[in-house]
């Protein structure tokens, strides 16, 4: 080598010689500067990162371009601080190079730490281009990439980050209920996000996501657009109090009521009411809830249908088609020839009675209902045909005694027990025959003529049709067993 001409870059390059190439980065002239820099770069060497981050503040733009090349070919933790620095330089060139350099390897530096530290600076200096990479960031395979990018798309600020959060949450949240194998760091960092992103305005943002496929999106959004106090929002609220979806008629009636809105006692009440499922404060809001109490009947659980028929007579609305709802309303009434004139839409509404009415007369009733309609069923009455004769003979004339000894022959004939076995009835509270006392005393329960309600797991419970006092089931024996 010359003493004193410029190094021989690509000899060194041939060479291999780091070092030489190193000491090539101090030299005066930026050419030779670029030339070694360009050199250093697919060589990868740890040495170099040190003098080519120097370069970063080199007076000449093209030297700092090179050492930002050479920087992000070489890529992992150590380059991310100058490549940041870069992205700052008064150079735009400069800063295109740096920007192009620092989102390509916050994507494919293979180091998860290096995609890290990326993020983080990015947020840092609130790197206003950043936003697009950071939410592809956002699904990086490395959890702790993932919850650096959402950070750092808050501290940037970036609405648009809004949409892609909740439904990153919506799916965190989702996956954690049916796998619970969910990132909780991920949820956090992506709640306390939205919790700095969700001002004013995010409004639009959220309204959007009102529009997504996922139900879970569409919560989230509705309850994040429900926690910003403007009146832009209450209005927006307002006009989601009829949405086609259940779940944001009800956030927004929430977030209504947390912005301490009154509804008023009009079609917007009713609509605000029948969101919350408050049936009765509903009919409150005049013959505007009658719609609403009609639509929600046939979907409602059974402890609710009560209350929306109540609301409906209420308002003395009457029923006009043979539907469902006719057929609440007619059994409410005690109704039952009603019910059966309706036939099969009555079906279901009786069934649930038969399930699960208070009142064990009414579930006879409507067990009865639908025997007519040729729907008999073996629950809850084993023999609902003995069940009615008893409760017919116990409710006619006569004293006590004679409708015990009719009731006795009747049992008696039906082999309900053997009275030359010398077994006896015994009777409930009310007169009800409920059980049979054997020869030895012990005591069984004529199941037959008691309803019986069992619920999954629980042992069979009996009750008596007429007073609906449970039996004993210490005294119940199965059929045949024992003596
Ligand atoms: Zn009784």
């Amino acid at each position: 080598m010359p003493l004193f001409g410029p190094p021989n870059i690509a000899q060194l390059e041939a060479k291999r010689d780091i070092q030489g190439l190193i000491k090539a980065l101090a030299y005066k002239d930026p050419e030779v500067k670029i030339a070694a820099a360009d050199a250093l770069g697919p060589l990868g060497d740890p040495m170099a990162v040190e003098p080519l981050a120097v370069l970063i503040n080199d007076e000449d733009p093209g030297v700092r371009r090179a050492a930002v090349r050479a920087l992000s070919a070489r890529g992992g933790v150590r380059v991310v601080e100058p490549l940041i620095a870069a992205l700052q330089d008064r150079d735009p060139g400069v800063r295109g190079v740096a920007a192009q350099a620092v989102y390509r390897r916050l994507m494919t530096d293979p180091d998860q730490d290096a995609r890290r530290a990326t993020a983080a600076a990015l947020g840092r200096i609130k790197a206003a281009d950043a936003g697009e990479s950071l939410l592809r960031a956002m699904m990086d395979p490395d959890e702790t990439v993932r919850v650096a990018s959402v950070k750092a798309l808050a501290a940037i600020g970036d609405v648009a980050a809004v949409g892609p959060l909740i439904v990153m949450l919506a799916h965190e949240q989702y996956r954690a209920k049916t796998s619970g194998r969910s990132s909780l760091a991920v949820e956090r960092a992506a709640a306390q996000a939205l919790d700095t992103l969700c001002d004013e305005s995010a409004v639009d943002a959220l309204q959007t996501a009102l529009g997504h496929d996922d139900a879970e999106v569409r919560e989230l959004a509705i309850k994040r657009l429900a926690r910003i106090d403007s009146p832009i929002v209450a209005e927006m609220l307002e006009a989601h109090l009829d949405d086609q979806d259940p779940i944001i008629r009800r956030s927004a009636a929430r977030g209504l009521a947390e912005v301490g809105w009154k509804p008023p006692s009009d079609e917007i009440g009713a609509h605000y009411w029948a969101a919350l499922r408050e049936w009765r404060r509903c009919a409150e809001c005049g013959p505007a809830a009658i719609p609403l109490l009609v639509a929600a009947f046939p979907r409602a659980q059974s402890h609710e249908r009560s209350d929306i028929q109540a609301a409906l007579v209420s308002l003395n609305w009457q029923p006009s088609e043979p539907d469902a709802i006719a057929a609440s309303y007619w059994a409410a009434q005690g109704n039952w020839d009603k019910c059966v004139e309706i036939g099969a839409p009555a079906v279901a509404v009786l069934d649930d009675i038969v399930r699960s009415a208070p009142r064990w007369r009414e579930r006879v009733a409507a067990a009865a209902a639908l025997k007519t309609l040729g729907e008999e069923r073996s629950a809850p009455f084993a023999r609902l045909d003995l069940v009615q004769h008893a409760l017919g003979v116990l409710d006619g004339e006569g004293e006590d005694d004679e409708k015990r000894a009719t009731l006795t022959s009747f049992l008696a004939e039906e082999h309900e027990f053997e009275p030359s076995g010398d077994q006896q009835v015994d009777w409930c509270q009310c007169g009800y025959p409920s059980t049979r006392i054997l020869k030895d005393e012990t005591r069984e329960l004529i199941t037959d003529l008691l309803g019986l309600e069992q619920d999954g797991s629980n042992e069979p419970a009996y009750f008596c049709p007429s007073c609906d006092a449970p039996q004993p089931a210490a005294s119940v024996e199965p059929d045949g067993a024992g003596n």
